[in-house]
């Protein structure tokens, strides 16, 4: 293993800072304090433990800008973006906190019978680099508010600012209940492997597929939040305006970095010219550039091996017979500029892998049928969406994800889950049943 790792701003190549990477011995020592840690952890009330985290996160009110750059910095998002981000985190703990020890209160049956939610032990949080803080903490609050303690592994392209959250939250935390370490692959293979209890992952299906394997010797508890190719279907009655919006919009956020960004339209061949030309002009209204320019909207991608498989995507469809509408025929690295490219089929890489890049890929269809055997005809099973008018939501009903929306963007309201259906995942986080999956259950009969 390396004995650094440096992170890199992915728009100017230069290093951002660099962090020592946990040796195997040093992670040794983390799980035995981590053990110790848990024994007081676990003994604490509920209550209590929600004031303890929601102090911490409260600390951070003065690092929201600080936090931000950085994050910027080490993954190319814009500084807007980053801010809206850390905002989400240091205003939104309180009441994550407090949703979730609602949840696991002890609950009476009926009878004799009381359903307990007791602390599981010891949590490995691993997590990407697209929402750097965002993704660590939807995991990390639940396990800390389930009393148990947490080994965390930030992504190896945003550890600077994952390590610089920390440190400020432990001033606040009883010590050894949130632990970081630092490296790529390798250590959290060994973290997995590890004697660790539950393992909360959000991350690639590939990365799922390696974390379910390592765990099974041991049974050990797993919450997997992985990719998506999610499909949005848009209808012949649908509103053409609020449709093309919606595919740039949310085939571009956060430079189409994201686990429900649209990765494949499908558009009825009745309204695919007008909507394709809106697409292109909405699309063209973009901005490429970095974290801190202002009006930039699409920044770097995180690194060349990203860019490299946006590419390929790209130069697969053309090869294939695609049409670009909008975007070079060369990309210079490290940005992709805003793409649009119709025609595809399901032997391009834009349709059947996830790109997670700022491309909006669309496919007419001449029937209703095929646009949803297309939809679903993915291993993958996140989100999907559906624009249209009368008949939109029976076409809902029909798409095989965890998360699907008429008109709008998937996700939900307040107390839903983040879930995903097939392939994206299993284990969640949010609602009560979400937050449950942090804790033990146990059936208790006086
Ligand atoms: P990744 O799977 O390469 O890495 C994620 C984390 O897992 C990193 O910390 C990495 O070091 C670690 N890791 C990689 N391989 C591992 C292994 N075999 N064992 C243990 N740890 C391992 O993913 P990424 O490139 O950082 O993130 C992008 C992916 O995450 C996309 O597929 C995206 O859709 C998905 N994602 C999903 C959600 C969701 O909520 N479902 C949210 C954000 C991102």
């Amino acid at each position: 293993m390396q004995d650094t790792l440096k992170s890199i701003n992915p728009a100017t190549l230069e290093i951002v800072g660099e962090v020592k990477v946990t040796t195997e011995s040093e992670l040794t020592d983390i799980v035995t304090n981590a053990q110790q840690a848990f024994k007081s952890w676990r003994q604490v009330p509920l209550k209590k433990r929600v004031k303890k985290i929601t102090a911490a996160f409260e600390s951070l009110e003065p690092l929201h800008r600080g936090l931000a750059q950085l994050m910027s910095q080490e993954m190319g998002k814009d500084v807007r973006r980053s801010m809206g981000e850390v905002s989400g985190v240091i205003y939104g703990a309180a009441y994550s906190a407090d949703d979730v020890a609602a949840a696991l209160k002890p609950n009476n049956v009926g009878g004799d019978t009381v359903m307990q939610y007791l602390p599981l032990g010891i949590c490995a949080v691993i997590s990407p680099w697209n929402y750097p803080l965002a993704m660590a903490v939807n995991l990390i609050i639940p396990s800390l508010v389930a009393g148990n303690v947490v080994i965390f592994k930030p992504s190896e392209e945003t550890p600077l600012v994952a390590d610089e959250m920390v440190a400020a939250l432990n001033e606040f935390l009883p010590q050894g209940i949130l632990q970081i370490v630092h490296g790529g692959k390798e250590l959290g293979q060994k973290l997995v492997e590890s004697d660790v209890n539950l393992i909360a992952f959000t991350g690639s299906r590939q990365a799922g597929v390696d974390i379910m394997q390592r765990a099974s010797s041991g049974l050990k508890r797993l919450i997997m939040e992985l990719g998506g190719n999610d499909p949005m279907i848009v209808m012949a009655n649908a509103n053409i305006e609020a449709a093309a919006g919606f595919a740039v919009a949310s085939s571009f956020e956060n430079t189409g970095q994201m686990c429900v960004s649209t990765e494949r339209v499908y558009v009825d061949a009745k309204i695919a010219d007008a909507f394709e030309a809106r697409v292109a002009e909405i699309a063209s209204q973009y901005t490429v550039g970095p974290w801190n320019q202002s009006n930039v909207n699409i920044g770097p991608l995180v690194n060349k091996a990203q860019f490299q498989k946006v590419k390929s995507h790209i130069d697969d469809a053309v090869a294939k017979g695609a049409k670009v509408l909008l975007g070079a025929s060369e990309q210079q690295y490290p940005y992709i500029p805003p793409t649009v490219i119709t025609d595809i089929t399901p032997d391009m890489l834009l349709e059947n892998e996830e790109t997670f890049g700022p491309v909006v890929a669309i496919a007419r269809y001449e029937n209703i049928d095929q646009a949803i055997s297309r939809a679903n005809d993915s291993d993958y099973g996140l989100g999907a969406v559906v624009f249209g008018g009368k008949g939109a939501a029976d076409v809902a009903q029909q798409l095989e994800a965890g998360m699907v929306a008429v008109n709008q963007s998937v996700g939900g309201g307040a107390n839903t889950p983040w879930v995903g259906a097939k392939q994206s995942g299993f284990g969640y986080r949010g609602s009560v049943e979400g937050h449950r999956q942090f804790a033990q259950v146990r059936v208790l009969s006086k």
